[in-house]
């Protein structure tokens, strides 16, 4: 059996970790059952990007509102009739922790009718096979897959399934869906589902798509690695006037989210995870007229993504002001400027900055500054026992970065005199200890005093128990060499290697 956990583990983010962790004993503590539903489980098993995590409690989801909120989440929408939780979390993570449910469809058009359920019950009335699979997270079956319709086996056949005969009728939404996810992971719909699609199509069940359900659609496009593909796919099948009445491809600046992508890569590239949904927004509708736009924004269910793509180009404006002021007035200040400012800003910004100086510090942020980092003299601040393990270390290596970037230090002499007065004083030797291991204390001492510069060997044991310094003592009983001891080394903030006795 396939260990789901272990590929949970290995494939989420820190963030997603820490954030199923919260679930999990978030909703243990109130006594319900959770499980990893929806797309996370098929992506831990298809290995594409897991984008989101949806969670699904057997219980009311709301109940966890206060206690998840307290552990730092953020509720950015709830659902009260299908009592869900839109959150953000910790790292810009994106969580749904709905309650498990039967959905029970009486008329076409109407929304159906809700009742508590069990997860298995729950999953009855998911779209297609490959997102209806649950993940326990419970202690005792934690890491279980539950997966009534043989979802695997259409991952593994790369087939969109739909769960039975009425799907595309009871949520026509789905038609969105199916579209959304064959474009995105190019996979076909499995024939049956297609010929269930062509008659949903020919009849026109599009036109019953719920409000809600256009808002959800518009808000996952948001978050598509390539979103553009979709719009088309979603074109072809003249979707995309049901989602918004004017929009088309062609009202997509298509050249400004193909920038915004490529930096959004570089970023990511450079260790920066900025969230792109917003910006994405303002690029697909460009040339979308204010009123569709606003219509937009109204259907939306997360408002952090609404108020994040309203406040984009005034915030922008905002931070090339500052770009071009005295703030930034040198290399340093702008790194710190541009450090501080929120990567999905700095994103936006770098695709869209008309003004040659905001682009080229931009620029240079991202490509010509951070070689500088390359002249910190690391292998010198070793010797000088300025390593990590220093409470001022951040701060030494900052400044130092700082006066490198504005010239102010010129060469390696410079920088190496500057960084010697900072350097800690030697650490004392140890103590010698009695009794068994006091020999070997004792040695232990002279070679710390050995490797501490400057320190006068003044000590009589010391000079009589002198041991040559590491590596490899040999040991006069067997003459076989002793592996150099390179923990405690590692513990001093020491390289490994020779031992020399510095000048200072
Ligand atoms: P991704 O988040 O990667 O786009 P996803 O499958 O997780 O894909 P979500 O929109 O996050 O998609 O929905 C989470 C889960 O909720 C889906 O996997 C599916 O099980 C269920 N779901 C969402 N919308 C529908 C729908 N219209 N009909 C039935 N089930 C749905
Ligand atoms: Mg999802």
């Amino acid at each position: 059996m396939a260990d789901y956990l272990y590929t949970l583990e290995m494939r989420l983010s820190p963030d997603q970790q820490r954030a199923v962790t919260l679930l999990q004993d978030t909703a243990r503590a109130a006594g319900m059952n959770v499980y990893l539903t929806g797309g996370a489980v098929r992506d831990i098993i298809t290995g594409f990007a897991i984008r989101d995590l949806d969670f699904t409690v057997q219980g009311n989801a709301l109940k966890l509102q206060k206690e998840l909120e307290r552990a730092g989440a953020e509720v950015v929408a709830t659902d009260d009739d299908l009592k869900t939780l839109h959150l953000s979390l910790s790292g810009g993570v994106r969580a749904e922790v709905s309650t498990a449910r039967t959905e029970t469809y009486e008329k076409i058009g109407k929304p159906p009718l809700i009742t508590p359920a069990t997860i298995i019950e729950d999953l009855r009335r998911r779209d297609f096979t490959v997102n209806a699979m649950a993940l326990s997270l419970n202690p005792g079956s934690r890491g279980l897959l539950m997966d009534p319709f043989n979802g695997v086996a259409d991952v593994e056949a790369k087939l969109l399934r739909i769960l039975h005969n009425y799907a595309f009728v009871e949520d026509p939404s789905r038609l969105i869906r199916a579209v959304r996810f064959s474009a995105r992971f190019h996979w076909p719909l499995e024939e049956r589902t297609q010929a269930r699609f062509n008659a949903a199509k020919e009849n026109n069940y599009i036109e019953h798509i719920s409000r809600a359900a256009i808002g959800a659609e518009i808000e996952q496009l948001a978050y598509e690695d390539d979103p553009l593909h979709i719009l088309h796919a979603l074109e072809k099948e003249n979707w995309l006037k049901v989602l918004v009445p004017h929009w088309s491809t062609s009202k997509v600046d298509a050249a400004g989210l193909n920038t915004l992508l490529k930096a959004r890569q570089q970023m990511n590239e450079l260790g920066y995870s900025p969230n792109p949904a917003p910006a994405v927004m303002y690029f697909l509708t460009a040339r979308l007229g204010e009123k569709d736009i606003a219509d937009m924004r109204k259907l939306i269910p997360r408002k952090d993504l609404v108020e994040a793509w309203k406040d984009l180009e005034d915030n922008a404006k905002e931070l090339a002001k500052r770009l071009c002021g005295k703030e930034a007035a040198t290399p340093s200040r702008t790194w710190k400027l541009l450090s501080d400012a929120r990567p999905e800003m700095v994103l936006f910004l770098s695709a869209t900055a008309r003004q040659q100086t905001v682009a080229q510090k931009i620029r240079n942020f991202f490509t010509k500054w951070r070689q500088v980092q390359q002249k910190i003299p690391l292998p010198e601040m070793t010797e000088l026992h300025i390593t990590p393990q220093l409470p001022e270390y951040s701060k030494i290596a900052h400044d130092v970065f700082m006066l490198l970037l504005d010239g102010k230090l010129r060469s390696r002499t410079e920088t190496l005199k500057f960084l010697k007065p900072l350097a800690p004083p030697p650490p004392p030797p140890p103590a010698p200890r009695r009794g068994r291991w006091a020999k070997g204390s004792a040695a232990e001492a002279t070679v710390a005093a050995a490797q501490a510069p400057g320190k006068k060997r003044t000590d009589a044991k010391a000079k009589t128990l002198a041991v040559p310094a590491a590596p490899a003592p040999q040991s006069p009983a067997t003459d076989k060499p002793k592996p150099p001891r390179p923990s405690k080394r590692k513990a001093a903030g020491r390289p490994a290697g020779k031992v020399k006795k510095k000048k200072r």
